[in-house]
């Protein structure tokens, strides 16, 4: 692809393994909770967990107090619960949110060879910066544009227009990598960039439908270095 100057990257599930990090902070959370005096099983919590985030989406702020509200337990109570979640959560979070395995060399790999990097991403923008950081991906981006710059969500054309006005390269000149199918690929092309689909995460699964619309597939990131 002689063309392509820049590579604009999704962050959660094309960079890092944002679903098990997930999974292994909602186990751990659910266990502390249960283990404070939630009446539930673990697995029935951990389910909470996930019925919480299916209803108020994934960065939503309030999970643990949602998940023990219900149960209608006295203030003090339900508060040691809540919190006992929110602690485990964060400690947990540090050991498990990891890049996928390739994505560090890649990006090193792709920065030597000249490529403008960046970063559009769907969630806030503390939240962007606390993932690159735990995953030791912060210093690899020229451009990190985040939820909170645009208020808009991909697949709007306004996040990536953003992103392209500050590496100042036009859409043509870029390669977009992502693993949604129906925000990342539809976004991207929608404005003329070339499009890769990250098929080593789980979301592509959700839209087969749309997934032949990506000009390439990758099964690993390392593929993006035999691309380019
Ligand atoms: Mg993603």
């Amino acid at each position: 692809m002689p063309s392509v100057i820049a590579i604009l990257f999704d962050m959660d599930n094309t960079l890092l393994d944002f679903v098990r990090y997930k999974r292994e902070t909602a186990k751990a959370a659910a266990k502390a909770m249960v283990a404070h005096g939630l009446p539930a099983t673990e697995q029935e919590a951990y389910n909470r967990i996930f019925k919480v985030y299916q209803e108020k989406g994934i960065e939503y702020q309030k999970t643990f107090y949602d998940v023990v509200a219900p149960y209608n337990l006295e203030l003090n109570k339900a508060e040691k619960i809540q919190h006992a979640g929110i602690i485990a959560y964060q400690k947990r979070k540090f050991e498990v949110l990891k890049p996928y395995p390739g994505v560090k060399e890649t990006l090193a790999t792709l920065r030597r060879r000249g490529f403008l990097l960046g970063i559009v991403s769907d969630a806030p923008r503390n939240k962007v910066w606390d993932r690159l950081i735990m995953s030791g991906l912060e210093d690899m981006f020229d451009v990190v544009v985040s939820h909170s710059d645009t208020q808009q969500l991909k697949p709007h054309p306004t996040p990536f227009q953003l992103a392209l006005k500050q590496l100042k390269v036009s859409a043509s000149h870029v390669l977009f990598v992502g693993d949604d199918p129906s925000r990342d690929i539809k976004g991207a092309k929608a404005l003329g960039m070339k499009t890769a689909l990250a098929k080593y995460g789980e979301t592509w699964k959700k839209h087969k439908d749309l997934c032949d619309s990506a000009d390439y597939h990758l099964e690993r990131i390392g593929d993006l270095l035999k691309l380019l």
